[in-house]
């Protein structure tokens, strides 16, 4: 409602402008028409400041049937329909009056959260409770010309429904005007007024004929208590409904941390799955939107090569998206990895300059961050941070919970990696020859179990040594790390590249006979001749050649044994004038030039 500026938006201000009428409006047509009669208010002055005093403090103790809905019900419209039932025109319009003042009064005191200036809401409830005041005069004067409450007649029952009926028609119609000059939906106000309100308190017909009857018997003291009886049950029903509320707000937070600790416990077991550190970010990602407002997420990690480097990994809405162009925050990364605590804004618009660093804004709409330290065994590895277009979603409950998914993350991402380490070649990111061995073994278990086949290929650069002393190692390295890119792509998904060591390659291809075998070689062997790599002024060219041996045709008893009669092929390959393919149990054929 009210912009940060302090200005009102043009419904706030066409809603005060009407509740400030209506106050206004309603004051003076309760000041004319007492004044009119000042000698009648002067005789009645006790009940109708005991009356205005019950509807005050009904407005205090007004009570909620459900615990939190927006529901209260309150007994000050049985205290007024008596008054209107048993007080000349115009004392009723002095009792709506004072008993609004007064209880606005007292709710003020007792409301934790204002979303009102106080005079707003005086004037809008006491205009509301004077109008409804004045339709329920004039409904009296209508339905019997001085009419006053004597004893209990059908006639008197249907006035007194006529009064509940005409109380609900001008609430409703001066609040409805309120919720339209606000631009709130009408017709879901409509829906709820006229389910809930009318059935729950038409108790107060009865409660009301009960009273008047009292009154009309023995005056305001036979009216005082039975209504205070009833006022004191209705505040013992709100402390109850404040009790209850309490309970359940309590039962709430405790299945909403219950909640968290599964959903933590979760996402802990899912991201401790994956080996690959983009797999980790994915769970996490997927994960992380069950229990936190994460549409946008990054995760930067440092490199630990030789340049001061990070590897980043950004998601939208679950989703890994591929690293897109945008400007690095200055320094984000390094300020987490030395800072080490975790970073809340609240609105980066806002905030923006009183910010210890430039975080990374994943997206223009993005309004709330919050960023945490990846920490493992002290040390940090790198930062995972999240961001919404909403504003203030993070606060400390989100920033513990995030804290835990971060640590979570840390620990999965530094396994994935030390993982990859062990198992991965860092020069060509092909596997290590260990990884290689195992899921060799564990094919020939498949092949035995299903008489399948499965071949494998054994590779080697041609003339290496003599790239290396006329380019460098570095020129090598270039192009080995460039081969093994080739190999990768040529690869199938089941396939299992391997760096053999030095500057030989092995591969296992699986449900692979020698005739599929050769053909992958084949497109290998083309690619890596058609390969040049530029390194400096330099163009780096070599050619491959490469052995193949096939299981089960090849098998002279032991894997190791297959791998030997690989070798050999690829050595009958380099003998045979290297850049071409050799199958053990094929005799090698005439170089095939691709170039
Ligand atoms: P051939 O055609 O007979 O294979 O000749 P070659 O020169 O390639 O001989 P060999 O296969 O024995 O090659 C070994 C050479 O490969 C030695 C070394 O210079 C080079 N080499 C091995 N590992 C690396 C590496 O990691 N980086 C670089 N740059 N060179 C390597
Ligand atoms: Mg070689
Ligand atoms: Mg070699």
């Amino acid at each position: 409602m009210e912009g940060k500026s302090g200005k009102l938006d043009s419904k706030e201000r066409r809603f005060r402008v009407y509740a400030c009428t209506l106050g206004l409006g309603a004051a003076a047509a309760v000041a004319w028409q007492i004044y009119e009669a000042r000698d009648l208010l002067r005789e009645e002055i006790l009940p109708v400041t005991v009356f205005a005093t019950f509807i005050g403090f009904a407005w205090y103790f007004s009570f909620s049937i459900f615990p939190r809905a927006s529901l209260s019900i309150s007994l000050d419209m049985a205290y007024l329909m008596t008054a209107l039932c048993v007080l000349p025109a115009p004392l009723p319009l002095a009792v709506a009056f004072g008993g609004a003042g007064l209880g606005c009064h007292l709710r003020a005191r007792d409301a934790k959260v204002r979303q009102n200036p106080f005079f707003i809401v005086l004037c809008l409830n006491t205009g509301g409770l004077v109008m409804t005041a004045l339709a329920g005069q004039w409904l009296s004067l209508l339905m019997a010309s001085h009419w006053q409450f004597r004893v209990l007649t059908w006639w008197t029952a249907l006035v007194v429904a006529a009064l509940f009926v005409t109380y609900n028609l001008t609430n409703l119609a001066v609040m409805s005007v309120a919720v339209v000059l606000r631009g709130e939906p009408l017709l879901g106000y409509l829906v709820h007024y006229l389910r809930y309100i009318p059935s729950l308190e038409v108790f107060t017909i009865p409660l009301c004929l009960g009273l008047a009857l009292l009154y009309a018997g023995s005056g305001i003291w036979g009216f005082v208590p039975l209504a205070t009886t009833i006022l004191l049950a209705s505040g013992l029903l709100k402390k109850l409904n404040q009790a209850r509320t309490e309970l359940s707000d309590a039962n709430d937070q405790l299945q909403h941390r219950s909640r968290e600790l599964r959903i933590l416990n979760t996402i802990g077991q899912e991201i401790t799955k994956s080996l690959q550190p983009e797999r980790v970010f994915m769970q996490v990602c997927q994960n992380m939107q069950r229990i936190l407002d994460a549409p946008f997420v990054f995760l930067s990690l440092d490199h630990r090569g030789p340049h001061d480097n990070y590897i980043e990994y950004v998601a939208r809405n679950g989703e890994v998206l591929p690293r897109p162009e945008r400007h690095l925050g200055q320094g984000f990364t390094s300020w987490m990895l030395e800072e080490r605590r975790p970073l809340v804004v609240s609105d980066i618009g806002v905030d923006r300059d009183s910010l210890p660093c430039s975080p990374v804004i994943l997206d223009p709409s993005v309004h709330s961050i919050l960023a945490a330290p990846l920490t493992v065994n002290k040390e940090t590895i790198g930062l995972l941070c999240v961001e919404s277009p909403r504003v203030g979603v993070y606060g400390v409950d989100q920033a513990s919970v995030f804290t835990t998914i971060a640590q979570q993350a840390a620990v999965a991402i530094e396994n994935a990696r030390n993982y990859q380490m062990a198992t991965v070649d860092q020069l060509t990111q092909l596997h290590l020859r260990d990884f290689f061995f195992r899921k060799l073994s564990e094919e020939q278990v498949r092949a035995r179990r299903y008489g399948s086949t499965f071949a494998v290929l054994m590779l080697d650069l041609d003339s290496f040594k003599e790239i290396n002393d006329r380019m460098g190692h570095l020129a090598g390295d270039r192009f080995l790390q460039r081969v093994g890119e080739v190999i990768k792509e040529t690869m199938r998904a089941a396939d299992v590249p391997c760096r053999y060591g030095g500057e030989e390659f092995c591969v296992l291809l699986p449900e692979t006979d020698l005739e599929g075998a050769t053909t992958i070689a084949e497109r290998i062997r083309k690619r890596v001749a058609r390969l040049e790599v530029r390194v400096g002024e330099d163009v780096v060219h070599t050619t491959i050649s490469v052995g193949i041996a096939c299981y089960p045709a090849d098998f002279p008893g032991s894997l190791q044994g297959l791998l030997e009669k690989a070798d050999q092929a690829l050595y009958s390959a380099k003998q045979a004038g290297r850049d071409r393919v050799v199958a053990s149990s094929a005799r090698p054929s005439p170089a095939r030039r691709s170039r």
